[in-house]
C-alpha cells in the first residue's frame, strides 16, 4: 500500500443520492481512488451519518426523499460542528436558479447528472485538497501563534526586567533617537526612553518627554554649551561622551555628569547630579586659591613676598635662557630707614612701607614685571625679557615716584622725603653652570651697595661679571 493510498484511506465521503445506481456508481469509484465512502439515500439518514461519521466530504443530491439537498445542507452549515464539511451538489436540476441556491446554502460546488465519472473524482479530489490546505495553512499559523505568544511574553519579560532597572536607577536614563533633514544631517533629537529620574529632572514625566524634541522644544539639553554638537558626533563617530556639565536656568542650577553611547540612530545618557561634590570642589579650589595666595603675599606691603621671588626668578631664569632673552633685575632699598623708624615710629614706618609698595608697584607696567619685598626695606622687581636700558628706565620710574610720594622723612641725610637707592642689572641667562638666579641678585646687589656708597637717593647699573 503506497503512502499517497493510506492517507487517502484517512478521508471519508459520503453519498448522498435516493437513485441506488447512482450510489453504487459513484461509491465504487470512489473507493477505487482509496476513499472510504458511506452511502444515505434520503436526508435523515444523511444528518445521522454525519452526526456518526463526521465525514471530509460531502457529494448531496438535491431531489431526495425526507428533506431536500438545500435543507439538508442548511441544517449542516447551521451547526458549529458540521459547517466546516465541503457540500458538492449532484443534481439533475440544470437551472440557474438551482445552481445559485446551492452554493447560497453553503455549498462547493455543483454537478449536473448525468455526470462523467471522472469529472466527480476530479472536483472530489480539488475539494479534499484545498482542505488539506487550508488545514495545513491553518496549522502553520496556529505554529506561527504560539511562537509569537512565546516571543511575546520573553519580551514582556525583558521589558519588566528593563522597567525595573530603569526605575531603581538613582541616576537619570534616557534614550534618543536622531532626527535628520532631506540631507541626512541631525537637526535633533527625539526622546525614546526617560526613567523617572531623567524625566524629575527635566520637569516632564515618562509619558509627555516620549517623542519630544530634545533642543527644539525647550528640555534643558539646550542650555548646556555645545552639548548637541557632542551628541552628534556621538552619534555620527561613535565616541563615547563623558563629560561633566553646568546646568543654569532661572529656577534651576545643578552639576551633572553625562556618559552618553551611541545606540542605535541616536544615543543612550546617562547622567548624575554631582552639585554636591562639585560644590565641595569648588569650595576647595577657592580655599587653595586664597592659600596660594596667602603664601605668596607680604602681609604688610600686600605685594608678592620674597618665597614667591625666589620661584619667579627661578621659572623666569629658565624661560629667558630657553628664549635667548635679558633678564633684569632691580634691587631697592629705603634710605635711612631706621632713622626713620626711631623718628616716627615703627607703625609709621610700616605704612611708609606700604606706601613705597604701591610706588614701586606704579611705576612696574608690564603684566611680566613683578615687584616683590625682598627683605626689611628693601624691595626687589624682576623684569624678563627686559634689556639693561629698558630697566634702568624702570629703575629710574621707580626713583621718581617715590620722590614723588613726598613722605617727610627729616632723619635722611640725602633728602627731606623717602628716598630709594637701587642697584640695576641684567644678563641673558645660559642654561649651563655659568650663570645661576645668584649670579644676577649678587650684582644688582652690588650695584645697590654702590649706589649707597656713592650718596643713596639713586639709580646704579652694573653689568654681570663672569668670572
Ligand atoms: P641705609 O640707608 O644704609 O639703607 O640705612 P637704613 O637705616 O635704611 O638701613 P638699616 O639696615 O640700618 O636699617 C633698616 C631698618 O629698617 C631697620 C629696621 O628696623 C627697619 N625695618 C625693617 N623691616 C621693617 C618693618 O617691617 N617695619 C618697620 N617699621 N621697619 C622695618
Ligand atoms: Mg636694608
Ligand atoms: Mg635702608
Amino acid at each position: 500500500m503506497n503512502k499517497k493510498y493510506k492517507e487517502r484511506l484517512q478521508e471519508q465521503i459520503l453519498i448522498v443520492d435516493d437513485l441506488p445506481e447512482n450510489v453504487r456508481l459513484l461509491s465504487s469509484l470512489l473507493k477505487e481512488q482509496g476513499y472510504r465512502v458511506d452511502c444515505a439515500t434520503d436526508g435523515q439518514m444523511a444528518l445521522s451519518i454525519v452526526k456518526r461519521e463526521c465525514p471530509d466530504l460531502i457529494l448531496l443530491d438535491i431531489m431526495i426523499p425526507e428533506m431536500d439537498g438545500y435543507q439538508v445542507c442548511r441544517h449542516l452549515k447551521s451547526a458549529e460542528k458540521t459547517r466546516h464539511i465541503p457540500i458538492i451538489f449532484l443534481s439533475g436540476l440544470d437551472s440557474e436558479f438551482d445552481k445559485i441556491e446551492a452554493f447560497k446554502v453553503g455549498g462547493v460546488d455543483y454537478i449536473t447528472k448525468p455526470f462523467f465519472v471522472e469529472e466527480v473524482v476530479f472536483r472530489v479530489k480539488a475539494q479534499l485538497s484545498l482542505i488539506q490546505q487550508r488545514q495545513k495553512c491553518q496549522q502553520v499559523l496556529s505554529e506561527q501563534i504560539a511562537e509569537r505568544k512565546i516571543t511575546e511574553i520573553e519580551l514582556n519579560k525583558s521589558r519588566a526586567l528593563l522597567t525595573g532597572v530603569l526605575n531603581s536607577s538613582l541616576d537619570g536614563v534616557a534614550a534618543f533617537e536622531a532626527i535628520r533633514d532631506r540631507q541626512g544631517e541631525i537637526v535633533d533629537f527625539r526622546w525614546l526612553i526617560a526613567n523617572p529620574v531623567a524625566a524629575m529632572t527635566v520637569g516632564g514625566t515618562i509619558e509627555t518627554l516620549k517623542g519630544k524634541r530634545l533642543f527644539v522644544e525647550g528640555y534643558p539639553g539646550h542650555l548646556f554649551d555645545g552639548l548637541f554638537k557632542s551628541f552628534v558626533q556621538v552619534v555620527e563617530t561613535c565616541t563615547v561622551l563623558e563629560q561633566e556639565y553646568e546646568y543654569n536656568s532661572f529656577s534651576f542650577k545643578a552639576w551633572f555628569h553625562i556618559v552618553a553611547v551611541k545606540l542605535g540612530d541616536g544615543f543612550a545618557m546617562t547622567f548624575r547630579d554631582i552639585s554636591d561634590r562639585k560644590q565641595t570642589e569648588i569650595t576647595l579650589q577657592k580655599a587653595n586659591q586664597r592659600l596660594t595666595y596667602q603664601a605668596n603675599i607680604d602681609s604688610l606691603t600686600q605685594i608678592a613676598n620674597r618665597r614667591r621671588f625666589d620661584e619667579y626668578i627661578t621659572q623666569e631664569w629658565s624661560r629667558c635662557a630657553r628664549d635667548k632673552e635679558y633678564l633684569s633685575l632691580i634691587l631697592c632699598d629705603v634710605d635711612y630707614f631706621k632713622a626713620y623708624n626711631d623718628t616716627y615710629g615703627h607703625q609709621a614706618g610700616d605704612n611708609c612701607l606700604y606706601e613705597v609698595a604701591k610706588g614701586i608697584e606704579r611705576a612696574v607696567k608690564r603684566p611680566a614685571d613683578v615687584a616683590f619685598r625682598y627683605g626689611g626695606e628693601e624691595f626687589a622687581i624682576i623684569l624678563p625679557h627686559t634689556e639693561a636700558q629698558g630697566a634702568i628706565k624702570v629703575a629710574e620710574d621707580i626713583h621718581q615716584q617715590i620722590q614723588g610720594l613726598k613722605i617727610p622723612h627729616v632723619s635722611s641725610e640725602v633728602s627731606n622725603v623717602v628716598s630709594l637707592s637701587l642697584g640695576v642689572s641684567s644678563i641673558i641667562p645660559t642654561p649651563d653652570t655659568r650663570t645661576s638666579p645668584h649670579t644676577l641678585i649678587s650684582t644688582a646687589d652690588d650695584a645697590l651697595y654702590e649706589a649707597k656708597l656713592k650718596g643713596r637717593n639713586r639709580v646704579i647699573y652694573r653689568l654681570v661679571e663672569f668670572s
